[in-house]
């Protein structure tokens, strides 16, 4: 097999020289604002009560001038105006396809071929054309199943469409084909290794997986360096968000994310002014994509993070981000789903004896655990039947599992964040 640890899938773009970059991304800028402002209602609408014109805009210093749109935003704004909240600018019907995550908040996805940054990103990871893949991320309603089928069917690779569960089936699969990559969670390769092993086989001897590309989750080094260490794989993360797609990805340096800013502009800002920060310094990463479908213009990602310009030994010449370091807001993800605040309103609303709650989430052996605290306002009330409908509730809701702990009143203090994560990345 070729050489995993260099080359580029887009040669002349990953390197692009920085002069030419700027040059680039000004012209995207006076390209995407005028169709977004055209193209969309809720766009033109915006700039109108700002008094900005689109073609005032011409540097990524300009966009500190309109608003961050979060995710948040995002719901409200397509309920207001469903489906897409006057943002698209194509006829509904000539889309590829529609992806749905809770909440629900809608992505469309425009014709046309596989994203080239998801392509990037696996060649850069160490995949290569002729690669037999196991694509584990969820094909139904999120869009990264099949955005990454897409892109490694684009790139010459032959992908087993394995999705989320069927452990067992997972591990039979990687063995019996001798799978050479691994797309999907890092916590779920680890349980599909867990069960190699269960089934007998040496995860050194009779697989032969040389690249995992992972994502939707944080990783911890530890649990890195054990993948890495148990079978003999690298192991490189994907960032990404189901609204805008893949926004960075590790090369075979492992020192941060490189960002696809062919494809979108990058601020990071602070969190409660959404002023620009110099590279170096920690804030909102929040990100301007080139999309013409779904223009989302200052898009404000909740991610926390900091920009490092300086060159990476790779060649790519795109700035990197240095790492992820919490949510700005509540939102957080748990077993690779975004839970927030308000769909924890929505599971205890359901259940009107709760009187209050809050979600801890917290980690065993690399496995996300998530739990209801409840506090209820009869306490004589039967507790096993109602934790056994809360938990079909959330699987509802979150669209996973959770356990549902009764406590007593009082217990849960009058300033607790609704979502409180005590897991520990180090
Ligand atoms: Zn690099």
């Amino acid at each position: 097999m070729n050489n995993r640890a260099s080359g580029y899938y887009d040669p002349q773009g990953e390197t692009l020289a920085i002069n030419l970059k700027d040059d680039f991304q000004r012209r995207k800028l006076g390209e995407i604002l005028p169709l977004a402002y055209n193209g969309s209602a809720a766009i033109q609408d915006n700039f109108d009560r700002l008094g900005l014109k689109a073609e005032e805009i011409q540097s990524i210093q300009d966009l500190e001038r309109i608003p961050i749109t979060k995710k948040s935003d995002l719901i409200a704004i397509q309920k207001e105006h469903p489906p897409f909240g006057g943002r698209l600018t194509l006829p509904l019907n000539q889309l590829k396809r529609i992806y749905v995550s809770p909440g629900p908040i809608f992505d469309p996805l425009g014709p046309g071929r596989a994203d080239p940054r998801c392509c990037k990103c696996v060649f850069a990871a160490g995949i290569r054309p002729g690669d037999l893949v196991q694509n584990t991320f969820l094909y139904h309603f999120t869009p990264f199943g099949l955005y990454f089928d897409d892109a490694l069917v684009e790139m010459g690779c032959t992908v087993i469409p394995a999705g989320v569960g069927n452990t067992e089936l997972q591990a039979q699969v990687l063995q019996a084909l001798k799978v050479n990559g691994y797309i999907g969670t890092p916590s779920f390769l680890k349980a599909i290794l867990d069960k190699v092993v269960e089934l007998g086989f040496d995860p050194r001897k009779d697989l032969d997986l040389n690249v995992a590309v992972v994502g939707a989750e944080m990783l911890a080094e530890s649990l890195r360096s054990e993948l890495e260490s148990r079978v003999g794989l690298k192991v490189r993360q994907a960032y990404g968000t189901a609204d805008v797609g893949l926004i960075g990805h590790e090369c075979p340096e492992k020192n941060g994310y490189h960002l696809f800013d062919l494809e979108m502009l990058f601020e990071v800002v602070d969190p409660s002014t959404g002023r620009q920060v110099p590279a170096g310094e920690i804030g909102e990463l929040v990100v301007t994509s080139f999309n013409p479908v779904y223009p989302l213009i200052r898009f404000g990602t909740g991610d926390l993070t900091a920009i490092d310009d300086s060159p990476c030994p790779c060649g790519r010449t795109s700035p990197r981000l240095k790492g992820l370091y919490g949510r700005v807001d509540q939102v957080t993800k748990v077993r690779a789903m975004f839970i927030h605040p308000s769909l924890v309103d929505q599971v205890a609303a359901r259940n009107p004896v709760v009187s209050r709650c809050r979600v801890l989430v917290t980690q065993q052996s690399h496995q996300d655990e998530m739990t209801f605290q409840i506090e209820l306002s009869d306490a004589s009330i039967d507790s096993k039947p109602l934790a056994e409908k809360m938990r079909g509730d959330i699987r509802e809701i979150m669209r996973l599992r959770g356990e549902v702990v009764i406590v007593p009143r009082g217990t849960i203090p009058d300033d607790a964040k609704k979502i409180e994560d005590r897991r520990n990345w180090e």
